[in-house]
């Protein structure tokens, strides 16, 4: 066992600091490593000591391998934690801080060789009770076995890359007649996206959940879970809404799943917290997907309903210590949901929508948690990942964390970009989300951009007849006056719709 003395976080934002707030509260220094244009961040003022790694571009500082590990060497800090994104599941990363004598907060670079890898990973888990989608065990060398294979399994197919990761490097392809281009396409996305053309198919399963499992293991083998998070509400292949628990599982699928998810991790000889993603089926049948070897994004609500700090697990495994929670100790308190605050135009595609937070005021009360990296006036950096907040509503029910949630998006206030939370909202009073029958086809079936006008809520309708009406009898005796005000007042009405 040998104890951290000193942590340093490599990443950025708001993980970086929920990273360094469980360190602190264990009374672990902390250093902070950042580009040049994270300078004034707040990851940066709130470590013990930061160091510059390089310029903007992540290449060149936070995927930097060998300036991060001389941080670690000019400062004293004998740990690192790489967090979500960068450099996590990058398996060289973790060699070279192990080789440089240095603890790796996270699993082994053999595990995250595996993992990191989709067709590895089904290989590992092969010779234990593992569900899977049906599809080719193997990368495709063979294009008209795969087309074969592919007919057996019935169209749609998907054409997915084993390096993939993030949402990206997936294809569908509906029928046989459009396999060829598919194969061409998917080849050639995933060599320049990923660096490896490896792809194979898994049948496209129609209206999926994806519903994933947490995995804490220590380094003696004890594997334990702690239950699912439901993340299908997606956009691009990419998680916007989590919540746990997940609303369609029953107590025997969920114990199923944990037991599956265990397994996978054994697979791998697996330590540290991890992720194994599934896909299920609208009979609730269920489909190993992958396995995220790292903290998650949506890691809070697990954390929410457990009562579990899963960094702070985190460190004690790294440390070698054996884990003290024991699977039966665990049930599920409450429920919690998170949303993703990014800044994206939901009414233009959910295209980044960076600039400045000139108002940025974010929402306190009983159940509100707030995960950011942010504050009011702040730029948020065209380099990196465009998520400003993530906001967590836990209730003692899955109805009152949605009315807890509305309620803390309507106190959000930020202007200066556009952001997903009017897009929130409008998930949070959907009946298919509210009633929990919703799959990963939530925003193509119900999300239109116009159903973010404020039509579709009572208050805001009332508003606008309001505003009418003022705008009407205001318009009459004084049209030059009357002009300018009622700028102002739609302004100010418009900035309220999107907030
Ligand atoms: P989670 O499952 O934790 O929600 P995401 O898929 O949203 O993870 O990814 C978390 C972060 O890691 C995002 O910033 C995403 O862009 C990044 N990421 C994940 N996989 C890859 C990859 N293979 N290449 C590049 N970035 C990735
Ligand atoms: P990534 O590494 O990009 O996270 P995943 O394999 O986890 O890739 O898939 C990401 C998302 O794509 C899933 O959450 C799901 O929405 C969708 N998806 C993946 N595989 C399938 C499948 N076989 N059928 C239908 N949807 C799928
Ligand atoms: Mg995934």
């Amino acid at each position: 066992m040998t104890k951290i003395q000193k942590l340093l976080v490599a990443n950025r934002g708001e993980i970086a600091l929920r990273i360094m707030r469980t360190a602190r509260e264990m009374g672990i220094p902390t250093v902070a490593i950042y580009s040049e244009a994270d300078r004034q961040s707040l990851h940066v003022r709130y470590a013990d000591e930061a160091v510059c790694v390089g310029p903007p571009p992540s290449s060149e500082s936070y995927l930097k391998i060998d300036a991060i590990i001389e941080a670690c060497q000019k400062t004293g800090a004998n740990a690192i934690h790489p967090g979500y994104g960068f450099l996590s599941e990058n398996a060289n990363f973790a060699r070279a801080v192990r080789n440089a004598g240095l603890i790796f907060v996270g699993p082994s670079p053999e595990s995250i060789e595996i993992m990191g890898s989709k067709l590895a990973a089904k290989a590992a888990v092969a010779s234990y009770n593992i569900p899977m989608v049906p599809g080719t065990p193997e990368a495709i060398t063979d294009r008209e076995e795969a087309k074969k294979t592919s007919a057996q399994i019935g169209y749609p197919i998907l054409i997915k890359a084993s390096a993939g990761g993030g949402g990206k490097g997936m294809r569908i392809v509906e029928q046989e007649a459009d396999f060829d281009e598919g194969m061409n396409r998917a080849v050639s996305e995933a060599t320049s996206a990923f660096g490896d053309g490896s792809v194979f198919i898994e049948k496209y399963v129609t209206s999926p959940r994806h519903v994933e499992i947490q995995v804490l293991g220590d380094q003696h083998g004890n594997i334990i879970h702690l239950f699912e998070r439901e993340c299908s509400v997606q956009r691009r292949h990419q998680k916007v809404v989590e919540e746990a628990p997940s609303s369609v599982l029953t107590p025997e699928i969920r114990s199923e799943m944990g037991r599956c998810a265990v397994e996978v991790a054994r697979a791998c000889g697996y330590y540290g917290a991890g992720t194994v993603e599934f896909i299920v089926d609208d009979q609730l049948n269920f489909y190993f997907l992958e396995m995220n070897t790292r903290l998650q994004v949506e890691h809070p609500v697990t954390e929410q309903i457990t009562g579990i700090d899963l960094v702070k697990q985190m460190i004690y495994i790294a440390e070698g210590k054996p884990l003290e929670i024991k699977q039966e100790d665990l049930k599920i308190n409450g429920h919690a949901i998170e949303i993703r605050v990014y800044a994206e135009d939901p009414a233009n595609n959910f295209l980044p929508d960076v600039g400045t937070l000139e108002t940025y005021v974010r929402p306190q009360g009983n159940g509100i948690r707030v995960d950011d990296g942010f504050e009011q006036g702040m730029a948020i950096p065209i380099y990196y990942d465009p998520m400003i907040a993530k906001l967590v509503a836990t209730g003692a029910t899955r109805a009152e964390a949605i009315e807890k949630m509305i309620r803390a998006i309507d106190e959000y206030r930020i202007t200066g970009v556009q952001t997903t939370l009017p897009f929130c909202r409008f998930v949070m009073q959907h009946e298919a989300f509210r009633s929990g029958q919703f799959d990963t086809h939530f925003v193509n079936h119900y999300f239109t951009p116009d159903q973010l006008s404020p039509e579709t809520s009572a208050e805001e309708t009332q508003l606008a007849g309001v505003l009418a009406a003022w705008l009407f009898q205001n318009s009459q005796p004084k049209p030059e006056t009357g002009g300018v005000v009622s700028a102002q007042r739609s302004s100010k009405w418009k900035e309220r719709r999107f907030r």
